[in-house]
């Protein structure tokens, strides 16, 4: 439909270094742009809800890597278990035993994130930094059979502040370098962080997973 959405996936990739996985965000996107996206190589995809990233997985092709980056809830978790390759926004302890147990009926093993709460809004979810302690020091891959916990993801608030959005994303980079050295869980190597309006910060406060959506596809409605 719209060749920039080729050639903006071109730009991420030639400014984002190597070590950085690019997640296109698609929601609310028609699959068409999605499609343009693949056709320029892209494989990564990111959607926030989980009946319309099961409607375009059914629609577009099986080697997608589709990541749900937006809140899950544990009964709709049983529609993606057959195919999501990454969930970003594990919020609480139940949805990790819920995924494990679907994962499982699928006989897979699903990667997913601790979503930490950074940010001043009371809205968003996810675990507070003690919260997430715990939870990692208690050995989640012996618990979870079916999970790979790979890393963290974090939302910074939402607002002009430069200083405080690299202050909060410095936080969760210090936490994980922390969980990475003290906890030394196998394959905790992903830190989620950073979206169309501050991503560069976010990758300069060692970011290795960035989830952009506007940038790519235009304004959302
Ligand atoms: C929508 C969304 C994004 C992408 O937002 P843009 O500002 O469009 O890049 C990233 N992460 C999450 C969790 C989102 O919900």
């Amino acid at each position: 439909m719209d060749a920039l959405i080729a050639e903006n996936i071109q730009l991420f990739k030639k400014q984002l270094s190597d070590h950085v996985t690019l997640v296109a965000v698609s929601k609310t996107k028609p699959v068409e742009d999605i499609r343009e996206a693949y056709e320029a190589g892209h494989r990564d995809f990111g959607e926030n809800r989980i009946q319309e990233m099961v409607d375009k997985h059914e629609e577009l092709p099986k080697d997608i890597r589709w990541h749900m980056i937006g809140h899950v809830q544990n009964n709709k978790i049983k529609y993606m278990a057959s195919f999501v390759n990454m969930v970003h926004g594990m919020d609480k302890p139940k949805r990790f035993k819920e995924l494990d147990k679907e994962a499982a009926k699928h006989d897979r093993v699903i990667d997913c994130l601790l979503q930490v709460h950074i940010a001043e809004e009371e809205s968003k979810f996810g675990f507070d930094y003690n919260e997430a302690w715990a939870f990692l020091e208690d050995k989640p891959t012996e618990k979870y059979p079916n999970l790979r916990v790979r890393g963290l993801m974090g939302m910074a608030t939402l607002t002009d502040d430069q200083a405080r959005i690299r202050n909060e994303f410095k936080g969760l980079r210090q936490f994980y370098d922390k969980v990475r050295t003290e906890l030394s869980l196998k394959d905790f190597n992903i830190l989620s962080m950073g979206m169309s309006g501050d991503y560069q910060w976010a990758v300069d406060e060692g970011s290795n997973m960035v989830r952009i959506g506007s940038a790519i596809f235009g304004k959302r409605q």
